[in-house]
């Protein structure tokens, strides 16, 4: 039991490929702006698609795909997962909210991956402990950041605008990131229930392109996506 779901086709969620996505289903965070409540809350069943997804890329040929979640790197499964899509041949993006850096370099040494985004969930101690509500610190984040760039796999940094900058905060993340880095600036969901319901009316308040002129300041390299 690991695949909740799978979109059959995506050309946004893996650069350069036409992928598959799978929804990993569980998760260790409880963020408060996450609308993935069915992946992420342990009361909503779910029926189990892995027959049936690996039975879709084999008839069709799919050579790429972007696994999701949830959290995938939380899956007790994930490892048979991933040794299974290598087994095939299949290229592999993972996304990973950046809090499982030992079980990301145990995925890393086996090279089961080829590509990781991972999600930036805030600057500073606070701010991760108030948006994922458990006790998670930046240097967890940093952690990861530093396995990616020292394994040289092609990753991306993920960053939900979910409150205005900080100058002082942003500082810390400048200080650790490299210029040469790609960084993604996402809209939040707002049109969706999300984790924290009483959250909803504070990111209506947020001023997204005011957000992504202050970031550019410092990082003009950065791009922005829309989560469709
Ligand atoms: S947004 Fe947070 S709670 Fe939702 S799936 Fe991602 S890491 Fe988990």
């Amino acid at each position: 039991m690991i695949v909740a779901d799978f979109e059959p086709v995506s050309l946004n969620d893996f650069p350069g490929r036409i992928a598959t996505v799978v929804f990993i289903h569980g998760c260790n965070l409880l963020c408060r702006f996450c609308y993935n409540r069915e992946l992420v809350l342990k009361n909503f069943a779910y029926v189990d698609k892995t027959k049936e997804f690996f039975k879709f890329l084999k008839e069709n040929g799919i050579k790429s795909v972007a696994i999701t979640g949830g959290e995938p790197l939380f899956h007790p499964n994930i490892f048979e997962f991933l040794y299974e899509l290598k087994g095939d041949g299949i290229e592999t993006k993972l996304d990973t909210n950046g809090f499982s850096s030992k079980k990301l370099k145990i995925a890393l040494d086996e090279k089961l991956l080829d590509y990781v985004a991972v999600d930036v969930k805030g600057f500073s101690d606070e701010e991760i402990k108030y948006i994922t509500r458990c006790n998670l610190k930046f240097r967890y984040f940093a952690d990861t950041y530093r396995l990616l760039k020292k394994y040289g796999v092609p990753f991306e940094l993920r960053i939900t605008v979910w409150r205005d900058f900080q100058k002082e905060t942003l500082k810390n993340f400048f200080m650790l990131i490299d210029s040469n880095d790609k960084v993604v600036l996402q809209k939040p969901i707002v049109d969706k229930p999300l984790l924290d319901k009483r959250f909803e009316s504070q990111l209506k308040r947020i001023d997204f392109e005011r957000n992504v002129e202050v970031f550019m300041s410092y990082f003009p390299k950065t791009k922005v996506r829309n989560i469709l």
